[in-house]
């Protein structure tokens, strides 16, 4: 029971020797290389540059 393969996002169950693989589907490695990718490039803009989030000022606020 424990041997059958599933994905490590969703559970489901793996078919494909590459989803195999990986451990997860096609879907879900995809969404898990894009969050990866946005995660690295964050980490490394932040040694450059400010994140665009920190921007978030009450700007509106009168006073
Ligand atoms: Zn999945």
């Amino acid at each position: 029971m424990n041997d059958v393969p599933r994905c490590d996002r969703c559970n489901r169950k793996l078919k494909d020797p590459d989803s195999l693989s990986r451990g997860m589907g096609k879907t879900c490695y995809r969404k898990h290389q894009a969050y990866v990718e946005k995660f690295c490039i964050s980490l490394f803009d932040a040694d450059k540059k400010p994140k665009p989030q920190r921007q978030r000022k009450k700007r509106e606020v009168a006073p």
